[in-house]
Formats: structure tokens, C-alpha cells, sequence
């Protein structure tokens, strides 16, 4: 399927009877490069990025590593439709699509209304044109947001209930995606790829990018610390939640192979950082604002102003104060770059279901500048 295909996961080789139970496909490319970054003003030289936006040749990302989990254990039980929950412009719903539909199941997305954004409008197109049955969510509740109707739906149509994927993929099947992620950076590091990084900065949404990585560092004895930028709203994501996900994720590796080791969650295992939010999910900030313009003309990456800029803004605010000083940084880049134009050229919103026309219809925010692209 690509050219890493046949490589064993870090995962796998190191705990190997994790191999025989948990069911894995390879959908993406893997490992993905470690390259180093211009100090952005920022006075830090040993300044890195861990490019999880080249995870996928059509779609890359931080989901990609969760659904190679995720989308195995689907096929596995026999789901031939999948079913996910997010926002409206999630990133997670269309990744879920295109390699969904690569395994030959169908997807339907549920999504939540949210503030409106550019990238919001070419996910939506990019996720139905790749064949997403879209649905307008406005309680997210298992019985009043229409689940069960899409469940039974689904079933009707392909005789088997439909596979349920989590909200961003984040359960620890899911997670596992990202211990196997700390794990390959561990083996970049012993191949001279970069040095041992100080800390790492990486957007914290449904956890599970964070809460894997923090979780593969502490099982492979790396001090790296995870500095884990909240995008999402607190009643969402919190220490608690984190700790629950965390302890979760290292119980069922553990049920598998009992030589992973019995890490329990402890406060210091990662950093949660709440002031570069802004006052909602996927509000674009002056800071992101400025991290994503910064990142576009000094190293050409694409920031999402929800999710990674959020995250560069923390790096650069920590910076500014002189906490980074000869520190050696990593930005674990979350977002995707491949271009979604093959996908959104020439697609007509009005054929999308009429609760997301105004996506289409109503401004943008002020700060999503048309000279930045998210
Ligand atoms: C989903 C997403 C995240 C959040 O990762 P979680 O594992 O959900 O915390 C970060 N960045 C981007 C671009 C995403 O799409």
C-alpha cells in the first residue's frame, strides 16, 4: 500500500504481543520526517518539527496514526459504514471519510455547529465530495442527537450497525495511535535525527495526540514534557478527563502485553495550558493569527487557526517570556498540508444538506485573513 507498509510499528516491535491483538492497518506514511525549523524571531536554535502533516500522501494529520487503529477494528467486527461525531469543519470527520471509503466503508458524520472559518467550508466540501453522508447535530447526547436514527439507518441499508468512532478518534484503542508516535520519535532521536527534545507543544483537543505521546515518552524513559495547548472548552477537556484517557489507554496496553509498563497518571506527565483558547472553540486569536502568518512566510507550513496556530502561540508567548532559552524545542505539527483543491474545485455547496449553507452564506471571522491559509 506505500513504501513503510511492510516495517514493523515501534509499538509493535517493542511490546510484540500487542501486534497479535490489536487490529492495525497501515493507511499512512510512516515515520514522519523531523525537520528543523527557523528560530522564528524566537531566540531558540534548536527549534524542530515532527511533520504528522505528511502522515497521509492525500490527507495527512494528526488522525491518520488513530485510524490505522481505529478503522482496523471496524473491518475487523464487520462494520461496512462507520459513524463519527465533531464540529462542523472537523478535521477528524473528513479523515475518517477518505480512509474509510480507501477500506471500503461508508461514513457519516454528525457534526456540531461551530464559529465559522474558511477551513470550515473546505472540509465540508472536501468531506462530501469524498462521499460523507453529513448530518447536522445540535444535541450531542446518544439518544437525542439522532444517533440511534443513523445507527438504525445504517443497519437497514447494510444489515450490520454501523462502527461508532469516537469524537476525534481519541479512545484508547485510538490513543495507542500516539504511544506508537512517541515511540518513532524515540527512534528518530537514537538515529541522530534530532536531539532528545525538551519539550514538545502540540494542541490539545480530544486529548489523544497529548495524552499518547506523554504516555509513549514516560513507557520510553524520555523526560521530553509535554506542553498540551487547550483549544477546546474546559467542560471538554480537562486534567481529569486527561488523567481518565491516560490511565485507560496504558490499562488496555497492558492487558495485551504486560511488559508495557504500569504507568499511572501523574499531574507532571503533561502540561495543560488554557490561556491561548480564546474565549471559544475554533476562535482565531490575534496570537494564532500572528504564529500562522509567521510559520507561512519563514518555513512554508500551514497552520489551522482552531487547532496548531494555537499551539505555535503558546511556543512563542514561552519564548517571548525566556522560558525556552537553550531549551530544544519540538512543534509536533497536528494539521494537515496536503492540498484539499482536488477535493473542494468546483463543488457547489448547495448540494450539501441546508443546515451548512451558511457556513457558505455568513462571514467569516474578522481575523481568518484571506492572505493566510489555514
Ligand atoms: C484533531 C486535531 C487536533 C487535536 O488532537 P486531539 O488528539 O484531538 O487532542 C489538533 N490539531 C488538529 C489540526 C486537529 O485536527
Amino acid at each position: 500500500m506505500n513504501r513503510t507498509a511492510q516495517l514493523p510499528l515501534p509499538l509493535f516491535r517493542d511490546y510484540p504481543r500487542l501486534k497479535d491483538a490489536l487490529p492495525h492497518i497501515a493507511l499512512g506514511i510512516f515515520p514522519t520526517p523531523v525537520e528543523r525549523l527557523p528560530s522564528l524571531g524566537t531566540g531558540v536554535d534548536r527549534l524542530y518539527i515532527k511533520r504528522d502533516d505528511l502522515s497521509g500522501s492525500v490527507y495527512g494529520g494528526n488522525k491518520v496514526r488513530k485510524l490505522e487503529f481505529l478503522l482496523a477494528d471496524a473491518q475487523r467486527g464487520g462494520a461496512r459504514e462507520v459513524m463519527t461525531v465533531g464540529f462542523a469543519g472537523s478535521n477528524h470527520a473528513l479523515a475518517t471519510t477518505i480512509y474509510a471509503h480507501q477500506m471500503g466503508m461508508a461514513c457519516t458524520a454528525l457534526l456540531l455547529p461551530q464559529l465559522n472559518a474558511r477551513y470550515v467550508r473546505d472540509n465540508l466540501l472536501a468531506s462530501f465530495s469524498c462521499g460523507a453522508s453529513l448530518r447536522h447535530y445540535r444535541t450531542p447526547t446518544l439518544l437525542g442527537g439522532g444517533i440511534l436514527a443513523c445507527m438504525l439507518r445504517g443497519c437497514l441499508r447494510h444489515r450490520v450497525f454501523p462502527k461508532l468512532i469516537p469524537a476525534g478518534g481519541s479512545c484508547p484503542m485510538g490513543v495507542a495511535g500516539y504511544v506508537n508516535a512517541a515511540l518513532e520519535l524515540r527512534d528518530q532521536i537514537v538515529a541522530g535525527a534530532l536531539p532528545m527534545p525538551d519539550r514538545i507543544y502540540v494542541p490539545l483537543g480530544s486529548m489523544g495526540t497529548s495524552v499518547g505521546l506523554a504516555l509513549g515518552l514516560q513507557a520510553a524513559g524520555m523526560k521530553t514534557h509535554v506542553i498540551a495547548v487547550r483549544v477546546i472548552e474546559e467542560h471538554l477537556v480537562s486534567s481529569g478527563k486527561v488523567r481518565d484517557l491516560f490511565n485507560a489507554t496504558c490499562k488496555l496496553l497492558r492487558r495485551y502485553d504486560p511488559t508495557f509498563p504500569e504507568i499511572s497518571y501523574s499531574p507532571d506527565a503533561l502540561t495543560i495550558r488554557n490561556e491561548f483558547m480564546g474565549d471559544r472553540y475554533a476562535r482565531l486569536t490575534e496570537s494564532g493569527a500572528h504564529a500562522t502568518e509567521l510559520m507561512q512566510e519563514k518555513a512554508g507550513i500551514p497552520l489551522n487557526g482552531a487547532y496548531s496556530a494555537k499551539a505555535v502561540a503558546a511556543l512563542l508567548a514561552d519564548a517571548k517570556r525566556g522560558d525556552l532559552e537553550g531549551k530544544i524545542i519540538l512543534f509536533w505539527n497536528t494539521y494537515n498540508s496536503r492540498d484539499l483543491d482536488r477535493f473542494t474545485k468546483g463543488q457547489d455547496y448547495r448540494r450539501l444538506p441546508q443546515a451548512f449553507h451558511r457556513y457558505f452564506e455568513e462571514d467569516v471571522q474578522p481575523l481568518d485573513r484571506p492572505a493566510i491559509r489555514y
